[in-house]
């Protein structure tokens, strides 16, 4: 899955593509037929990316709403575009470039209020400007749920995905099942700063989620600990598997 860097590196490109712009919408799989006539020929205002949703609003006043989920995909082509290859879900065509959306978990035509109200479910997303990392640290503690778990709810933290948060607790040598109630302030804001780190590294390098990170990763999809060597162990935790070393992350007290 996608991680929220992904997204907001998607709307800076739409944004350049489409913003200001007349842009041709088609359901070329038809199932989104009747939200694309909805939208067809209408001018992008703007482009905006919260967690891992992306919002495209429209002169109309409507807005495309669009998760990509586990197997969602956009693909640039530069406009005229080939027909489409696959199944393509929404074709947004612009003067420039066209993008064929495919496989989203949600793609629907939503009006600004109904935007806010799935905006106000997120957690804070450290790529937005502004993001209050306060209101994280505070969900967090509140919280007796595994700190594993935490990172992968939407609602405490916008944007994270498996692999980044397998990574931010093995650098701050923390065990995936230790509760949010026993972390302290400076950690919550310590990780807050490094995935936030990651993100706008993310951003500006524009790469698939496993080569995201300007260092090579710690522990996903590995098998030792890259620090001391001892065997990964992976669990579950939010529902997903997590690996971690047992030594370089120790079991919560
Ligand atoms: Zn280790």
């Amino acid at each position: 899955m996608p991680e929220g860097h992904t997204l907001h590196r998607l709307a800076r490109d739409q944004r350049r593509d489409f913003k200001g712009h007349k842009v041709t919408l088609s359901s070329p799989q038809g199932r989104f037929a009747d939200s694309a006539r909805l939208l067809d020929q209408h001018v992008v205002e703007r482009v905006d990316a919260y967690g891992k949703h992306l919002f495209t609003r429209f002169d109309s006043g409507e807005v495309l709403h669009v998760h990509l989920g586990l197997i969602g995909k956009f693909r640039r082509q530069p406009s005229p575009p080939a027909a489409p290859v696959g199944i393509v879900s929404v074709r947004l065509e612009g003067p420039t470039a066209t993008w064929d959306l495919s496989g989203p978990t949600v793609c629907r035509v939503v009006d600004p209020p109904e935007m806010e109200r799935v905006v106000s479910t997120l957690g804070p997303d450290p790529l937005r400007r502004g993001a209050d990392p306060e209101r994280f640290i505070q969900a967090v503690q509140r919280s007796a749920k595994p700190i594993g778990a935490l990172l992968l709810d939407q609602s405490v933290i916008a944007g994270i995905g498996n692999v980044f948060r397998a990574e931010v607790l093995f650098v701050h040598g923390i065990h995936p099942s230790t509760p949010g109630t026993n972390l302290d302030r400076a950690t919550i804001l310590a990780m807050w700063d490094t995935l936030a780190g990651w993100l706008r590294d993310g951003v500006r390098r524009n790469r698939i989620v496993t080569n995201t990170l300007a260092e090579p990763l710690h522990v996903y999809h590995h098998e030792l600990c890259g620090t001391c060597g001892t065997p990964l162990v992976s669990i579950e935790v939010g529902g997903r598997r997590i690996d971690f070393c047992p030594m370089c992350q120790p079991a919560p007290l």
